[in-house]
């Protein structure tokens, strides 16, 4: 049953592929909600009709979250109860309703979670890289350089990285993961998770580029990629080119120990590493 009747938003999570994944608790709240705010109506009504749940339904997507959110609190405030859901998995991973359940916490409205499948949890239960720590980062940027950018940024992470990717782009940022990362540096490509052609394959990202180019089923479906976090800790070889710059550039006013200080407090870089490059070019 739903854990408190004064729930404004129940943020509900939906299965990522296999409709035996919605929870008996899902389904009782989406039955017992006066309307259901989806990121796709058509495509919700599907999943919705499979369960007999027949309820007024809204669209909330990236381009009309904030101008819905103005009805939405109206609605809750006449007492209303509303439910969340996204296409697939948790709302608000990598899907909209961060500005909404914002809102409503700033209208002092109660917001409550009916958790679910989320792909990037699935797959980390299943890669076989360490799970005790992990940074998500969802989807790269489509555009070539600011992807490789970003690599950049990550290649000194600690942590299993987790990406989510679009099957077409699945080669290329391979590549890219191995000019900025290594082919050595362990991955696992899930794919098409609780589907009936779900393959969990875990092997260092040069092999796993070769496997996919030689089986283009591959590169079919939907995609989570894990990455092993840097095991060698932050190095100078890590720092983004932008941010390597500023830093040298700021070296010239500041003492380096307090110009990395500085950077690493607003930008993502560690101090240590910083420190390093400016060991590495006085030493050059
Ligand atoms: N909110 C969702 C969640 O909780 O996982 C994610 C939504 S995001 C728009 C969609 C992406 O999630 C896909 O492009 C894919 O990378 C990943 N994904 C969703 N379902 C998946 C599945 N069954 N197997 C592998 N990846 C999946």
């Amino acid at each position: 049953m739903p854990a408190s009747n004064a729930t404004a938003l129940w943020v509900v999570a939906t299965p990522i592929g296999n409709l035996g994944d919605i929870s008996q608790r899902a389904v009782e709240v989406l039955n017992s909600v006066d309307c259901i705010i989806a990121e796709d109506t058509r495509h919700s009504r599907t999943l919705l009709t499979s369960m007999a749940i027949n309820k007024p339904m809204q669209s909330l997507h990236e381009h009309n979250e904030q101008q819905r959110i103005p009805q939405l609190l109206e609605k809750a405030n006449a007492g209303q109860q509303l439910a969340l859901i996204s296409d697939a998995g948790t709302p608000l991973i990598s899907d909209p309703g961060f500005k909404l359940v914002q809102a409503f916490h700033q209208a002092g409205l109660p917001v409550s979670p009916v958790p679910g499948a989320c792909a990037a949890i699935a797959a980390l239960s299943v890669a076989g890289l360490p799970s005790n720590r992990f940074h998500f980062e969802g989807f790269l940027p489509a555009k070539a350089g600011a992807r490789r950018q970003r690599l950049q940024a990550l290649a000194g992470c600690p942590e299993t990285m987790i990406f989510y990717e679009s099957p077409k782009r699945l080669p290329d940022t391979l590549k890219a993961m191995i000019d900025e990362l290594g082919e050595q540096r362990m991955a696992c490509q899930c794919r098409e998770l609780t589907k009936r052609f779900e393959t969990i394959n875990l092997k260092p990202l040069g092999e796993l580029l070769e496997y996919v180019t030689d089986d283009t089923e591959q590169q079919r479906g939907e995609q989570v990629l894990l990455i092993r976090g840097c095991e060698t800790g932050p190095s100078a070889e890590t720092i983004d080119p932008v941010t390597r710059a500023l830093y040298l550039d700021l070296c010239s006013f500041l003492p380096p120990g307090r110009a990395a200080a500085l950077l690493s407090r607003h930008l993502d870089v560690s101090r240590k590493s910083l420190y390093q490059l400016h060991n590495q070019q006085t030493r050059s």
